[in-house]
This record gives C-alpha cells, structure tokens and sequence, in this order.
C-alpha cells in the first residue's frame, strides 16, 4: 500500500533531539520529604547494566525531571528509584552528567557555608556548612570511571545530591535556625544576618573559589588533591 506523505508534515515533538526515537520525553514525579524512599540507602548499579537501554532511559528521564524543575541536581531516590544514581549540573558551560555509584571524599577542614534547597522538600532554604573541597570517584553513563576534585559550589551540589544515595536530606545537616520558607526568604535573605552573634563556622576566612577539576580515576584522594593542587590555588586568587 502506498502512502501518501503530506507536504507539510509537523513533527509531533518538534524538540529536542531524542535519544531514543519514538519515545517522549517523562518528567517524573519527586518525591516528598516524608516518603520512606527518601531515607532508605540506595542500592548499588550493576556496572553491566549501565549501556542497556533501561537504564539509559532511566538516566534520560532524571536529566529531563531536572531540567524541567530547573535543579541543579537530582538524585534517583527522588524519583522513587532506590538505586545508587544522580545527575547533576557542575559547571554551566558543561552541561549535565549522570554519575553511577559516587564514592566521595573530603579533602579539606575547611567548610562551605551555603543556603540550599531541595526538590524534595518543596518550599524551603536552609544553610548547611559542608567540606569546601572533595574528591569523587563515579561511573559515567558510558560505565567508564571517572574522578573529580571538586571546590565551592560544585562541591557543595555534589555532597548534597549523594547524600540523598544514604537516605539524607540537607535539612538533617542545616542549622534549624537558618530555616525559611521561599516567600520569607525572598523578602528578608538570610536568617543568619539577624544573628546578634554570628555561627561559629561562619568565620573570616574567604570563602574558596570554585573549580572542577578531572583527575584520572586510579589516583587516590591524596594522589589527585596533589595533582590538583596548583589548579585550585589558582581559582582560590581568583
Ligand atoms: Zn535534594
């Protein structure tokens, strides 16, 4: 049977491009602080499953969830999914990665003092101090192993995004008297300015720049702080 095409055919979805054609793109629903799955520890991916295309459609749906809620980051659990997963977003010019079975490390005392907010806990911000500078070790989408040195801000989305893997929520490790909802937020900034006396770890030190810095995966955390090193004293002058 022949079929007649019509001259001006309008694609269903017009954009973007898709991975896998003849699937849309799912906006899955986050989950809510309260929902157990949340603060369950999230199983390990077998490696062999990362290039099946279950998984990449898994890995698809978090980056397009993200984007839609504009996070920066996201976590599997998040989406109901109890597995060892999160896509974020490091450096803007960079676009979003999937990492699988992150394994971080502080590399510093120094902490990063920075109001955060989650997906999953709709409608607040909160400070949290965190470790300034770590090293994570993770397997990309394509299963290969990946490192980073990671400073400042990268740092701190990296350490909130994994900490969902182990059923934790930035509320856990937040100072409660920092806590405000986005309206009260917007209105008055930071609680911590009404202080009298300002948080012990909000100290004079400047804060470090940040950087993302990728470091083969078989060095150590000591061996590719070392090697990093000079690259993050560079962004700490900046
Ligand atoms: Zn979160």
């Amino acid at each position: 049977m022949l079929v007649r095409v019509p001259t001006l055919y309008v694609p269903r979805y017009p954009t973007p491009p898709l991975s896998f054609p003849g699937v849309s793109v799912a906006i899955l629903k986050v989950a809510q602080m309260g929902h157990p799955v949340l603060r369950r520890v999230a199983e390990p991916v077998d490696p062999a499953a990362i290039r099946t295309p279950a998984f990449r459609r898994v890995c698809q749906d978090l980056l397009d969830t993200m984007d839609e809620y504009d996070g920066a980051g996201l976590a599997a659990p998040q989406v109901h999914l109890s597995v060892r997963v999160v896509v974020l977003t490091l450096d803007g010019s960079e676009g979003p990665e999937v990492w699988v079975n992150p394994v971080l490390t502080p590399l510093t005392d120094r902490t990063s003092a920075t109001y955060e907010g989650c997906l999953s806990v709709e409608g607040m911000r909160g400070r949290v101090a965190r470790p300034a500078r770590i090293h994570v070790r993770f397997l990309d989408d394509e299963g290969a192993e990946r490192a980073y040195v990671l400073q400042g801000f990268p740092a701190v989305v990296a350490q909130h995004e994994c900490d969902h893997l182990d059923g934790v929520l930035y509320i856990d490790k937040a100072d409660p008297r920092t806590l405000a909802f986005l309206p009260e937020f917007r209105k008055f900034g930071r609680m911590d300015e009404y202080e009298d006396a300002p948080p012990e770890d909000l100290d004079d030190e400047p804060e470090l720049g940040d950087a993302v810095i990728e470091v083969p995966a078989d060095l150590s955390a000591a061996e590719a702080l070392a090697l990093a090193e000079p690259h993050l004293l560079s962004s700490e002058e900046e």
